[in-house]
């Protein structure tokens, strides 16, 4: 490791150390459950709104064991609306093969951790520093960013090439485990907060001395900016009109009722099918049911 990179994260954590948001699943002790919950909820959601979401999941299942005693169909309802929501049925399947193979502790090797349901490269890797306190390059889109910028001189970080991602950031990792945790946790937050995809605040940026990007005059990315996604319209809101029908429902719903949330018969199958197929919902006769709610043929 170079004096340069080795100062990079020294600076990024000094940096995080006072600015880093107050996070309940950063707290000390808090537990590889609840970060294992936490990430897999931060992955496509806000924090904003993965904040109650996580407090009041870790409330009705504090364990692993808890949730896994539990039916998918709870979880999914539990999900409520954070969106993507086959996060909550393999987060589900994590608790029960936790509990199966682990006892009902969150393992503490990589490779334990990889072979879980639901768990990649990124989760595995992000319990592993932050529950544990291991020595891994946790690479999230924002990291990827941050990297590409401040080391490489990179307007953006392209497409993801995870050997290599894994590998750069690596490289920045101090050598002692609770440091590489401690700058894994600092680049993401500094990615997450100022070295941001539309306007990076460079002049707050405590890597602003270092950062080869920005003393290469900042030059414009080469492609076009990503446009934000479209949702009004999309097979994904017909998805979470069906699931908060089925979600709200005490009993298996018909699928006449179901007919009423869309008006577009072909949207609106292709919703529903892409459901079951997601193993998300059951279909029995012609009513509908949320996973594991729908009892047994005989
Ligand atoms: S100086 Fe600017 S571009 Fe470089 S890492 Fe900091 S925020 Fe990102």
């Amino acid at each position: 490791m170079s004096t340069t990179t080795s100062e990079l994260a020294a600076d990024a954590i000094r940096w995080y150390d006072e600015n880093a948001r107050d996070l309940p699943w950063r707290e000390p002790g808090i537990g590889a459950w609840p970060i294992l919950v936490s990430e897999v909820m931060l992955q496509q959601t806000p924090v904003i709104r993965v904040l109650p979401a996580w407090r009041a999941w870790l409330a009705r299942w504090p364990r692993p064991a808890d949730l896994a005693a539990d039916t998918p169909a709870e979880a999914i309802r539990m999900w409520g609306r954070l969106g993507y929501p086959r996060r909550a049925l393999r987060l589900h399947e994590c608790a029960v093969a936790v509990l199966a193979r682990h006892g009902g502790e969150v393992p503490t090797g990589l490779d334990e951790l990889l072979a879980l349901p639901g768990v990649g490269a990124y989760t595995a890797r992000a319990v592993a520093a932050f529950a544990y306190g291991q020595r891994h390059p946790v690479v999230d889109t924002n990291v990827r960013r941050l990297v590409a910028r401040a080391v490489a001189g990179e307007p953006d970080a392209g497409p993801a090439t995870r050997p290599a991602d894994l590998v750069a950031t690596e490289a920045l990792l101090p050598v002692a485990p609770d440091r590489a945790a401690r700058a894994s946790a600092a680049f993401m937050e500094l990615g997450a907060l100022v070295c941001t995809a539309r306007a990076p605040r460079c002049v707050d940026c405590p890597l602003a001395y270092r950062c080869a990007w920005l003393a290469s005059g900042r030059t414009a990315p080469a492609g076009p900016t990503r446009r934000p996604q479209r949702y009004a319209g999309t097979d994904r809101q017909v998805r979470g009109r069906l699931l908060a029908v089925l979600r709200e429902a005490t009993g298996p719903v018909p699928r006449a009722r179901l007919d009423l949330v869309w008006s577009d018969d072909l949207q609106r199958s292709r919703a529903l099918a892409g459901l079951i197929e997601d193993g998300l919902v059951e279909m029995r006769d012609d009513t509908c049911v949320l996973a594991g709610e729908g009892g047994t043929d005989g």
